[in-house]
C-alpha cells in the first residue's frame, strides 16, 4: 500500500454496490482502495468522518456560467466556488448565455481562456448547435466539447437561435456521423405561441403560457428523429411528467435517448409559488404537485437518469422585482450550491436513500458526459468526494451563497443535509461552507471514444 496519501473512513460510504461502513484510500488523486471499515490504515493518519456520509463528488452537467460576456450574471470563479461549497466537484458549462456562445472552436477557446483565470472545481463545456454552425460541429467535437445543446423554441437570447425542424434534422445527421450527443431544450414553438399569453404577477398565468403539451410534442418529435437517424439524444430539464411514458417506450425500443430533471421540479410546486415571486420562474416551468410525484416515479423506475441544477442566474433587476411580472422576468433558477440538500430533503421524505441521490446527481451525469473517471466511489476513479451530514438541517440564507447574485427560490427553506466538506482529486477544496482560496479545478475535455452512457 505504498504511496497512499489520504485515508477517509465513514460508517456510510456510498458506493455503486450500496452504502456501507468502509475505509477509502487515495493516492495521486485517485481512489486506490475501498476497504473494510476497520482495515488497518497505512502510515497516513485516518480522517474519521464518523457517521457523516461519504458520497462521490456531484457532477452537474447543466450550469450556465455566462462567462465571458454576461459575467455580471455569474462567472467561473463565483460559480465554481458555489459548486465546491455545495458538494459539486465537476460542472459542465452550457454554451449560452455567455457572449460569444460556444458555437465555434474560437468561441470555445475564449471560454476556456476565461475559465483559466481560476476554477475551484473541474469544468467541462457543452457546445451549441445553432442554424448556421453545422460546419463547426465536428471541429468542436474534436476540440473536446461533451456534446451539443439546441433549442426548438426561442432560447431567450438572440445570439443563440433555435433550430427549425429542417435544421434539427441537419444537425442530428451531422452529429450521428461522428457520434456526437445532442442535448435539447424541448418545447414546441407553435404550441407555446398558441398558449394563452397573459402578462402579470399571477403564477397560474405564467404556467398556462408554457403548457405540458409543448414539452410533450417536442419530445415526441425528438424521439422520432433519434429513432429514425440513430442520433444519441438527451432531453434537458424535463418538467412535464406526461412525457415519461413516451421516453420509457422509446428506451425499451432501443432508441438512444436519456433524460434529466432538476431539483426545482422535484422539490417545488406551482401551488406554492407566490404571485409576483419571479425567483421561481424558469422554462419549462415548475408544475403541479401531482406532476412532481410522477417525476419521482420516473426517477425510481430509471426513465430519468440525471438530476442536475440548470443553474441559470441573472442580475437582480432582470428578475423584475419592481413589477413581479412573470412575462418579462428572466427565466432561470439559481441552485448550484443547494441542489444536493434540496433533492436529499425530498428524497428522504419519499423513502429514497443516499445511494439513489448519488446515482442521480453524480453517476448519471458523469455517464452522460462520458466522464468515466468521475461519478462513483470506486477504485481507479478520481478521489472526488462530498461529505454530508444527512440528518442535520439548516435554513437557506441567501447571504451564505457563493453565487454572484444570491437570489434563490429556496430562500428561507429548511433543508436536510449539510455539506461538511468537498474533496477534489484527494484535496479538500471546501469545508464548513468556506472554499479553499487556491483554485484547484482543471478544465476537462471529452474523452475520445464512444460515451459510456448506458444508452
Ligand atoms: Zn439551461
Amino acid at each position: 500500500m505504498a504511496g497512499v496519501d489520504l485515508v477517509l473512513r465513514s460508517t456510510r460510504v456510498v458506493t455503486p454496490g450500496g452504502t456501507r461502513a468502509a475505509t477509502v484510500t487515495v493516492a495521486d488523486g485517485k481512489i486506490t482502495g475501498v476497504l473494510p471499515h476497520d482495515a488497518a490504515p497505512p502510515s497516513v493518519p485516518v480522517r474519521d468522518l464518523g457517521e457523516d456520509a461519504l458520497l462521490p463528488g456531484l457532477v452537474d452537467t447543466h450550469v450556465h456560467v455566462n462567462d465571458p460576456g454576461r459575467s455580471e450574471w455569474e462567472g467561473f470563479a463565483s460559480a465554481t466556488r458555489a459548486a465546491a461549497a455545495g458538494g459539486v466537484t465537476t460542472l459542465v458549462d452550457m454554451p449560452l448565455n455567455s457572449v460569444p456562445p460556444t458555437t465555434t472552436v474560437e468561441h470555445l477557446e475564449r471560454k476556456r481562456a476565461a475559465a483559466r483565470r481560476g476554477v475551484y472545481v473541474d469544468v467541462g463545456f457543452w457546445g451549441g448547435a445553432v442554424p448556421d454552425n453545422t460546419d463547426q460541429l465536428r471541429a468542436l467535437h474534436r476540440a473536446g466539447v461533451f456534446g451539443f445543446k439546441s433549442f426548438l423554441s426561442p432560447s431567450g437570447v438572440e445570439e443563440f437561435p433555435e433550430l427549425s425542424p429542417t435544421e434539427l434534422e441537419t444537425a442530428a445527421r451531422e452529429l450521428t456521423g461522428f457520434g456526437g450527443v445532442l442535448i435539447v431544450h424541448a418545447e414546441d414553438p407553435q404550441l407555446l405561441q398558441g398558449a394563452p399569453q397573459r402578462a402579470g404577477r399571477r403564477y397560474a398565468d405564467f404556467l398556462a403560457s408554457r403548457p405540458r403539451a409543448a414539452e410533450n410534442a417536442a419530445i415526441e418529435r425528438l424521439l422520432e428523429v433519434a429513432g429514425r437517424l440513430g442520433t444519441r439524444i438527451h432531453i434537458l430539464h424535463l418538467s412535464s411528467a406526461d412525457a415519461l411514458p413516451l421516453i420509457a417506450a422509446a428506451q425499451r425500443a432501443g432508441v438512444r435517448v436519456t433524460a434529466e430533471t432538476c431539483p426545482h421540479f422535484l422539490t417545488l410546486t406551482a401551488e406554492e409559488v407566490p404571485d409576483g415571486a419571479t425567483e421561481f420562474k424558469c422554462c419549462p416551468p415548475i408544475r403541479e404537485a401531482a406532476n412532481q410525484d410522477a417525476l419521482w416515479e420516473g426517477l425510481a423506475d430509471g426513465t430519468l437518469e440525471c438530476v442536475v441544477s440548470d443553474h441559470s442566474p441573472c442580475t437582480p433587476e432582470l428578475k423584475r422585482p419592481d413589477t413581479g411580472d412573470f412575462a418579462t422576468a428572466w427565466g432561470g433558477i439559481s441552485s448550484l450550491q443547494l441542489g444536493l440538500p434540496a433533492v436529499w430533503t425530498e428524497a428522504r421524505r419519499r423513502g429514497r436513500g443516499l445511494a439513489d441521490v448519488a446515482r442521480w446527481m453524480s453517476g448519471g451525469p458523469a455517464a452522460l458526459a462520458g466522464l468515466d473517471h468521475k461519478g462513483a466511489i470506486e477504485v481507479g476513479r478520481d478521489a472526488d468526494f462530498t461529505v454530508l451530514a444527512p440528518e442535520q438541517t439548516f435554513t437557506v440564507d441567501p447571504a451564505e451563497l457563493h453565487h454572484r447574485n444570491p437570489i434563490t427560490a429556496y430562500a428561507g427553506r429548511t433543508l436536510h443535509g449539510v455539506v461538511r466538506s468537498t474533496w477534489l482529486r484527494g484535496r479538500e477544496i471546501a469545508a464548513a461552507g468556506a472554499v479553499h482560496p487556491e483554485p484547484a479545478g482543471r478544465l476537462l475535455e471529452r474523452r475520445p471514444g464512444p460515451p459510456t452512457a448506458s444508452r
